[in-house]
């Protein structure tokens, strides 16, 4: 079981939830296989939105990133599945939506860096996904369930 149980943190942008997005992304990652065990509608505000994007401040896109970030509402999700955060950024497609490939959530849903729908945690960063997950959700939010259909998704559960 314990390869199975990588959690990842992921949002539907404000863009994203804006555009009625929000079943979309989420169809995507049930039907992949992944088990959604944490989600929440939520504003992020100025702190947050510094914290979450820390790693980009000084930068020339930092200011209208954050600004981007607080305007509006976003869906944030933990989910959990083999090799989650890497997977989970496949599905994502490259951080310009002009550079993904059609099928993956930036290519089919999206065309501007700047509105590229969703966030997922960096699967090149070690333990971005712990951070970030940590940061948007106290740990009574994160459901511990069984998913059934598991034993069909895997081979060896
Ligand atoms: P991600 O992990 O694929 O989301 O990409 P990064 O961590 O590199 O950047 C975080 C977010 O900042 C991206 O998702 C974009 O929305 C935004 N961003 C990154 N680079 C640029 C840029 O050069 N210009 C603008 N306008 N936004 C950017
Ligand atoms: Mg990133």
């Amino acid at each position: 079981m314990s390869e199975h149980d990588e959690r990842t943190f992921v949002m539907v942008k404000p863009d994203g939830v804006q555009r009625g997005l929000i079943g979309d992304v989420v169809s995507r990652f049930e039907q992949r296989g992944l088990k959604l065990v944490g989600a929440k509608f939520m504003q992020i505000d100025e702190d947050l939105a510094h914290e979450h994007y820390g790693e980009h401040e000084g930068k020339p896109f930092f200011e209208g990133l954050v600004e981007f970030i607080t305007s509006g509402p976003v869906f944030a999700m933990v989910w959990e599945g083999a090799d989650a955060t890497r997977q989970v950024r496949k599905m994502m497609g490259e951080t310009d939506p002009a550079d993904s490939a059609p099928g993956t959530i930036r290519g089919d849903f999206g065309l501007d860096l700047g509105h590229n729908v969703i966030h997922g945690s960096d699967h090149e960063d070690e333990g971005a996904n712990e951070r970030e997950i940590a940061l948007f959700f106290d740990e009574d939010e994160l459901v511990d369930w069984d998913l059934d259909a598991a034993s069909w998704v895997y081979e060896d559960e």
